[in-house]
């Protein structure tokens, strides 16, 4: 079970796509994505209407909000 590693959608405006992607994942989806798509150039990234929720949950997770 992996409550910790939920799904968060990547979008990429550049490609007009959009990708769930397990949150243990996504450092390295979004470096292949972009490597392979963009020539390194960080297009592809995490849906910015969650990343602000996202940085709640990982600051939660880290003890942060404490
Ligand atoms: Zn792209």
């Amino acid at each position: 079970m992996t409550d910790d590693d939920p799904a968060v959608p990547i979008v990429c405006p550049e490609c007009d796509t959009e990708t769930e992607v397990p949150l243990s994942e996504i450092a390295d989806m979004l470096d292949r994505h972009n490597d392979n798509q963009h020539d390194g150039e960080e297009c592809a990234q995490v849906d910015p209407a969650l990343a602000d929720e996202l940085q709640d949950l990982v600051a939660e997770d880290m003890g942060l909000l404490e």
